[in-house]
C-alpha cells in the first residue's frame, strides 16, 4: 500500500486531502501541530487502520517512512498567520527544509502548497506563473508571502542540488466545508455573519477582487499534480471566476436570506486589490480545470455552516 504523508492534514484543505487519499486506498500519515487545524476535521478517519495521526510541529525534524509527501502545514488565514509571524516564517523555512530532508531520506516525491500570495498585490492581471509578483518584504503579510516564496526557492534548490522530485502548486483562494468558523477568511466570515444575522464586515470599500475555488476542485488538481510525471510546476490552481468582495457579500446575504447589514472597516495594509489565476498551465500540463461554480460551491458551504452553527446552539 502506498504511504502518503500529509503535513497540515488536520486543517481545512489537508483534511479533505486525507479523505481523498484514504478513499483511493492509500495509507495516510497526517502530521499536524493543531495550530489552526482541528481534530474534529479528521475524527471520522481515526478508526481507519490505514490512517494515522501524529501531533508534531514541522519546525522540528521528523523521521518516518513515506512514499509521497504533501506539505500543507502553515496557517493560511491572515488573522492566524499574522498572530505569530515569526512562527509562520519558521514554518515556511525550517519546517519546509525538514519536509524536504524527509523527502530526500525517503526518495519520496514531495508537493508544496504554495500560494497566489507569491504574486503579492499584482500589477499583472490575471496572474500567470511567469509573473514574479509585487510583494512588500517588510509588511505584515511578508511572514507568509515571503515565507512561501522562500519555500518555493528551497524546493527548487533541493531539486537542482539533490534531484528531489518536487511539485509546486500555487493555490488561489479556496473555500468549502470544514473552514473554521473563527478562521477570519472572507467566505467563512460572511457566511457565519449572514446566518447569525450579524453585520457583514467589509474591509475597505469592497472593490477589491478575489477568485474563489471550491475545495473538491482543488483536491482534484493536487492529486493530478502529484501523479503527473515530468512536471515540477509551479502551477496555479484556482477558479478564474473573479468577484468583487462587495458583490460576494451581497450574494451570500441573498443566498442565506439574511437580514444582515453591510458595515465597513479600514482595508488592512498590503491587502491585494485584485487576484485572478491564469490556469492555462494547469489545463495544458494536467488537463485540470475547476468544475464547481461559485453559486454551487457557496450553496454547499452555506449548508455546512448551517449544520455546524445549529449544532453549536444545542
Ligand atoms: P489551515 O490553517 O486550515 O491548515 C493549515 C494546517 O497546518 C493546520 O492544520 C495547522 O494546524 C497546520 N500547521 C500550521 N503550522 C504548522 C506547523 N509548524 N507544524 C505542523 N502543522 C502546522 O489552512 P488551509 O486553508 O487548509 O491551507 C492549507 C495550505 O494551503 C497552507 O499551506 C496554505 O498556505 C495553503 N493555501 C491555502 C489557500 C486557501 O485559500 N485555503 C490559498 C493558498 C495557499
Ligand atoms: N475581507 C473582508 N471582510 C472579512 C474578511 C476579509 O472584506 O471579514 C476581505 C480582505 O480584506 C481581502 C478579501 O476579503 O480583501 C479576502 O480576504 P481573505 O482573508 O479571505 O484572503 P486573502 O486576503 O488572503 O486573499
Amino acid at each position: 500500500m502506498k504511504r502518503a504523508l500529509v503535513a497540515g492534514g488536520a486543517g481545512f484543505i489537508g483534511s479533505h486531502l486525507c479523505d481523498r487519499l484514504t478513499e483511493e486506498g492509500m495509507s495516510v500519515i497526517c502530521v499536524d501541530n493543531l495550530y489552526t487545524g482541528r481534530k474534529e476535521n479528521i475524527e471520522h478517519l481515526m478508526g481507519d487502520p490505514s490512517f494515522r495521526f501524529i501531533e508534531h510541529d514541522i519546525r522540528k525534524p521528523l523521521s518516518i517512512d513515506a512514499d509521497c509527501i504533501y506539505n500543507l502545514a502553515c496557517p493560511a488565514s491572515p488573522k492566524h498567520y499574522q498572530k505569530d509571524p515569526i512562527m509562520t516564517a519558521q514554518t515556511n523555512t525550517l519546517g519546509v527544509m525538514n519536509m524536504l530532508e524527509l523527502a530526500k531520506a525517503n526518495d519520496a516525491r514531495i508537493l508544496q502548497a504554495s500560494t497566489s500570495e507569491v504574486y503579492g498585490d499584482p500589477v499583472k492581471h490575471p496572474q500567470p506563473e511567469e509573473y514574479r509578483g509585487n510583494v512588500n518584504p517588510t509588511g505584515i503579510r511578508a511572514c507568509y508571502d515571503e515565507g512561501k516564496r522562500m519555500a518555493e526557492t528551497l524546493f527548487f534548490d533541493y531539486h537542482r542540488e539533490y534531484g528531489t522530485d518536487i511539485r509546486v502548486i500555487r493555490i488561489f483562494n479556496t473555500y468549502g466545508p470544514r473552514m473554521n468558523p473563527e478562521d477570519g477568511r472572507v467566505v467563512s466570515n460572511f457566511i457565519v455573519q449572514a446566518i447569525k444575522g450579524d453585520d457583514i464586515t467589509i474591509y475597505g470599500d469592497g472593490s477589491q477582487t478575489r477568485s474563489f475555488c471550491y475545495v473538491d476542485d482543488l483536491i482534484d488538481g493536487m492529486r493530478m499534480m502529484m501523479d503527473t510525471d515530468g512536471t515540477t510546476g509551479p502551477v496555479n490552481l484556482g477558479n478564474p471566476e473573479e468577484i468583487r468582495i462587495l458583490d460576494l457579500a451581497k450574494k451570500i446575504t441573498e443566498m442565506t436570506g439574511s437580514t444582515s447589514e453591510i458595515i465597513y472597516f479600514p482595508l488592512p495594509c498590503d491587502d491585494p486589490s485584485k487576484r485572478r489565476p491564469s490556469i492555462y498551465k494547469a489545463w495544458e500540463q494536467l488537463g485540470w480545470k475547476p468544475a464547481v461554480d461559485l453559486d454551487e460551491g457557496l450553496k454547499k458551504t452555506i449548508g455546512y455552516f448551517n449544520t455546524v452553527l445549529k449544532r453549536s446552539e444545542l
